[in-house]
């Protein structure tokens, strides 16, 4: 019995323990706390939605754009801050919302548990009822086998017997309970686990309710700020608006007064108007009466008019027959006045006095003019007075222009076929070279030339068509040399035509066609190129070099097919000083030897056919037998004699003059040319060399004028005087 007491009271205390251990695990605290955070929850989502809302709210309130204004730019700013804040606010909504859902599920396994534990609990206390049932009818049948005393030991035997069973179940049940008491242990770890979760996720809500505070304070800020801006920009604007109201006031005070005043004017002017008005009426009147009067008057005039033309015309036409007359007269008198002036003149051009002459007597004035006599001209040597009749004299103030005009003559009669050639002689630095070439902005006689031929052949182009070429060469220490060759230095030679005609020619030597000024200025500039090129100092070597632009001009007459060949020589010659024969020696000497055979051969080429004479030298220097078909026959030649005027020049310059004189003069040859013709007779002593050495009156050295039965035979001259 002792020991049913003391399981009974096991049972009792095991009993008791299951009790605390379910009030323990009640849970009632885990499921208030789990309450409390799920109102925290519901509390902070509302939160939350207030706060959405209000975003919404301040989003929605539209904020006037002010443009250009800083804050704007701020607002710009905020409202990227916000929209980044509601980001995050989105994000941590969602951890929310997870942890949220983790807390349901414990919940839910906390629910499980606790089933599981009542249930275990339930089989527990139906073990015990049948425990302490089986405990009361052991009881009773200790008491019935009490009664009966005999078979008592008997009894006790059962009971003893049935007592290690009793033992035994309490074992298995001891044993469950220790089972249950580690699963009770298990879930209370879990619980605790679930608890530090909580906890955790309570921090993180409270983390997340700061920064919604502080995401919310930004927010008042911003929208603080945006409230100030708004309120100063209505207060610009109201300011604004009432300036510009106060200068429209003024304005309009101004307006009025202006008004007041065009008023009081209309008024002044009505009278005024009213006059004029009948002043209209009156024209308009006159004006409706006018055509008639004008159609009247303008018969009249018509009339008058008519009859006026009809004397003009007939005065026209008997003028114009008059001009066509003189014309034919004018072109006579030229064509007669060429022909008294000779086929050789020589003219001298003075130079003015350039800064390059320097200063004192010895750049002073030498030369002096005849003021009723343009072919004289007086120079000073040595305190002497010297004079000289030449064909002309240009003074220095005579133009490029004026040279021109005297020599414009002799150049057209190259499209006739005449030959010509001009020469530029004197010392270096007198104005050859000027002369014939000039300078850029004042072009010479080569230019000019040129530009005349080209608008005397366009003004032909109807009958007449022709080609202009030129070439340019350099006659070098009696070298003759090609300007525009590819080859400068190449020496060219001078050889008879084998047609038999007489004619000279140069093979080799380049010809350009030229049409227009612009094609002369090329072959200009290529000629000048060559020159630069070969020679390191072309002042010097051009003043020791005589240099030639030959010009061919040839045409044929369209409707007869005649043609024509005239060329003109245009020879800028070497400087004509002479070398004391002390100072040079070697090449300078040489050079000079050259130029003073060259141009004393010249003078006499044209001294000899000035003067008539059988025997013209040309073969004594390359130029003159290069210009032999120039110079001879129907040719015209213009010696230009460069002057230098000044003091110190004067020994060259009357050097210079002499020359002139010594070619001109011979021209005083006795009677006319034509009846000179003739006189010569194949007896006579005809003197002329290769091309001639068969004499025949008809060989011509020469190209052929246009005016062929006028022309006579050039290359042959009777010897009238001996030879200088
Ligand atoms: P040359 O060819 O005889 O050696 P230039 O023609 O070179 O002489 O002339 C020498 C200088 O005198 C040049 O500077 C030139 O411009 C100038 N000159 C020559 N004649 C005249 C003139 N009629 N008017 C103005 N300057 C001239
Ligand atoms: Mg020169």
């Amino acid at each position: 019995t002792v020991k049913v007491e003391n399981l009974k009271e096991k049972l009792i205390s095991q009993a008791q323990e299951v009790c605390r251990l379910r009030s323990e695990l009640g849970g009632t605290d885990l499921e208030k706390h789990r309450d409390l955070l799920m109102v925290e929850n519901e509390r902070l989502r509302q939160e939350m939605r207030r706060c959405e809302s209000e975003l919404q709210e301040l989003r929605a309130t539209p904020v006037a754009p002010c443009p250009g204004c800083e804050h704007s730019q701020e607002s710009a700013q905020l409202r990227d801050k916000l929209s980044q804040l509601q980001l995050e606010v989105a994000e941590n909504k969602g951890m929310l919302s997870e942890l949220n859902l983790e807390v349901q599920q414990k919940t839910d396994r906390l629910a499980e548990v606790e089933l599981r534990l009542k249930d275990c609990l339930a089989e527990k206390a139906q073990e015990e009822e049948r425990l302490s049932r089986r405990l009361r009818d052991s009881h009773e049948t200790i008491a019935s086998l009490r009664a009966l005393s005999p078979p008592v030991k008997y009894v006790i035997k059962t009971v003893e017997v049935e007592s290690p069973k009793t033992k035994q179940a309490l074992s298995e049940s001891q044993a469950r309970n220790q089972h249950l008491q580690e699963q009770v242990a298990m879930q209370r770890q879990v619980l605790k686990e679930m608890e530090q979760q909580l906890q955790s996720s309570h921090q993180l809500t409270m983390q997340l309710r700061a920064q919604i505070a502080m995401y919310e304070s930004e927010l008042e800020r911003a929208h603080g700020q945006m409230l100030e801006e708004m309120q100063s920009l209505e207060e610009d604007k109201n300011r604004a608006i009432e300036e510009a109201f106060a200068r429209a006031q003024v304005e309009m005070k101004a307006v009025h007064e202006n008004l007041a005043g065009v008023r009081t004017n209309l008024l002044t002017l009505q009278p005024a108007l009213r006059t004029l008005t009948n002043d209209y009426n009156g024209l308009k009147r006159q004006v409706r009466s006018f055509p008639l009067l004008l159609q009247e008057a303008l018969r009249s005039v018509k009339a008058e008019i008519g009859q006026a033309i009809e004397e003009v015309n007939s005065n026209n036409q008997e003028l114009l027959r008059k001009y066509r007359r003189e014309l034919q007269l004018r072109k006579k008198c030229h064509n007669e006045l060429v022909r008294l002036k000779g086929n050789i003149r020589v003219i001298a051009r003075v130079r003015p006095i350039t800064k390059e002459d320097g200063e004192g007597p010895e750049a002073a004035n030498a030369v002096t003019f005849d003021p009723d006599d343009d072919a004289i001209i007086h120079l000073l040597h040595k305190g002497k007075p010297v004079s000289f009749e030449l064909d002309k004299v240009f003074s220095p103030r005579a133009s490029q222009q004026d040279v021109f005009q005297e020599v414009q003559a002799l150049i057209t009669s190259c499209i006739d076929g005449f030959n010509v050639c001009i020469f530029a002689y004197g010392q270096t630095g007198a104005g050859k070279t000027y002369t014939m070439e000039g300078t850029h902005e004042n072009p010479g006689i080569n230019q000019r030339a040129l530009q005349l031929l080209f608008s005397e052949v366009q003004e032909k182009a109807s009958d007449w068509e022709y080609t202009i070429t030129v070439s340019a060469a350099e006659i070098y220490n009696e070298v003759l040399r090609d300007l525009l060759g590819k080859e400068p230095q190449e020496k060219l030679e001078i050889r008879l035509c084998p047609d038999g005609s007489g004619q000279l020619y140069v093979p080799g030597l380049t010809e350009f066609q030229v049409q227009c000024v612009d094609d002369i200025n090329k072959v200009f500039e290529f000629g000048h190129t060559n020159r630069t090129t070969e020679f390191t100092n072309l002042n010097e070597h051009s003043s020791r070099s005589h240099a030639l632009l030959i010009v061919t001009v040839r045409g044929m007459d369209c409707s007869t097919g005649l043609r024509t060949t005239g060329k003109l020589n245009l020879v800028d010659l070497a400087g004509s000083e002479r070398v004391g024969k002390s100072g040079a020696e070697g090449s300078r000497l040489r050079e000079a030897q050259h130029i003073n055979k060259s141009l004393s051969a010249l003078g006499d080429v044209i001294a000899a056919l000035r003067s008539r004479q059988g025997h013209v030298p040309f073969r004594n220097s390359k130029l003159t037998y290069l210009l032999q078909d120039s110079l001879s026959g129907d040719s015209k030649t213009l010696m230009v004699v460069q002057v230098s005027p000044v003091e110190k020049n004067t020994s060259e310059t009357l050097y210079s003059l002499k020359f002139a004189e010594r070619v001109r003069s011979v021209e005083l040859g006795p009677g006319p040319r034509r009846a000179e013709l003739g006189s010569w007779s194949s007896q006579e002593h005809l003197e002329w060399e290769p091309a001639c050495q068969t004499p025949q009156p008809s060989a011509r050295a020469h190209s052929a004028p246009s005016s062929g039965t006028t022309s006579r035979p050039g290359s042959i001259r009777r010897k009238l005087q001996p030879s200088a």
